[in-house]
């Protein structure tokens, strides 16, 4: 079951409903004052984002979240994750600013802000798993002064029928690709690659198993060996790249890529939804799993 538009409005009608859902989701369903003791004393003060407990203390509930100090309406903010939740291909800040009614700056600012809760995680991938590498970038056709722009290598596994994780590198070179396996990959599993030379006879001695197809000789499939699953992956960052934003600059170019992999590893979703699993991910002092914090507002919201 998809999270509808509707839902969403129903869900966060405004800025109330929003900073009620961080307070209670960081706090509690009946929170207590670290002062006085007392439970579910606070009341939600005027103008403020703010609530107070009978006994003066007071709570601002988006301190150390992605909203601190942000003068932008809450209810802004919950669009736009739920714009960039529902979007396969991502949303430029140009849409966000026209969706918000915010300044550019504004929009690319939440935007950055909210792909920074799409950080991959660092649970090891195991069985079958993919390695390829992939470039980015770098048109020296747009390059005024016909400077040479490097392409910004990217590395990456993916457990067949599982998650994914990739690293944005300075080389593609062996010394990356190991340390992304020793780091993301459990010894043991059996790695696919293509015939490039940074997988060439250097696997074996960490303790994975080896095979390649050689795209060189034109095999891409054998058996059961193939990276089909990676490449499916690196084409939807590029085509999300080149259609919805155009350009990205090595600099942010991992923010991009974590929100693709975020996406991708939750792309067998039915359930829930991924703005959802982002609802989660921001107070995840709660510990609510990844598809129960729309059920559990409701609960708590109605
Ligand atoms: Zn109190």
């Amino acid at each position: 079951m998809k999270y509808t538009y509707a839902q969403f409005k129903k869900d966060f009608p405004n800025d109330n409903a929003c900073l009620k859902y961080i307070f209670k989701a960081r706090f509690g369903n009946n929170p207590t004052c670290p002062k006085c003791k007392k439970t579910n004393s606070f009341y939600r003060m005027n103008k403020r984002r703010a609530y107070a407990c009978s006994c003066g203390y007071q709570v601002y509930p988006a301190k150390d979240t992605i909203f601190h100090k942000s003068s932008t309406s809450l209810t802004s903010w919950f669009f736009a994750i739920y714009l960039m939740s529902s979007a396969k291909n991502g949303v430029s800040a140009k849409e966000l600013q026209k969706h918000l009614g915010v300044s550019y700056k504004t929009a690319l600012r939440i935007a950055h802000k909210i792909r920074s809760l799409m950080k991959q995680d660092d649970s090891m991938l195991e069985g079958v798993v993919e390695i390829d590498e992939m470039y980015v970038g770098g048109n020296p056709k747009r390059n005024l002064r016909k400077r040479y722009i490097k392409k910004t290598p990217v590395i990456g596994v993916v457990a067949r029928n599982g998650k994914a994780r990739a690293v944005v590198v300075e080389e593609a070179d062996t010394r990356n690709a190991l340390k992304l396996l020793k780091d993301n990959v459990k010894v043991g599993s059996k790695i696919m690659s293509d015939g490039s030379y940074l997988y060439r006879n250097k696997l074996e001695k960490l303790g994975f198993e080896h095979s390649s197809v050689k795209h060189s000789k034109w095999e891409y499939v054998r058996g059961n060996v193939h990276t089909n699953s990676i490449e499916g992956l690196w084409s939807q960052i590029k085509r999300s790249i080149r259609g919805t934003y155009h350009s990205v600059s090595p600099k942010y170019l991992q923010s991009y890529v974590d929100e693709f992999v975020y996406q991708y590893n939750h792309r067998s979703l039915k359930t829930s939804s991924l703005f959802e699993t982002l609802l989660v991910r921001l107070c995840p002092q709660h510990g609510l799993k990844e598809n129960e914090s729309v059920a559990w507002w409701s609960l708590v919201s109605s």
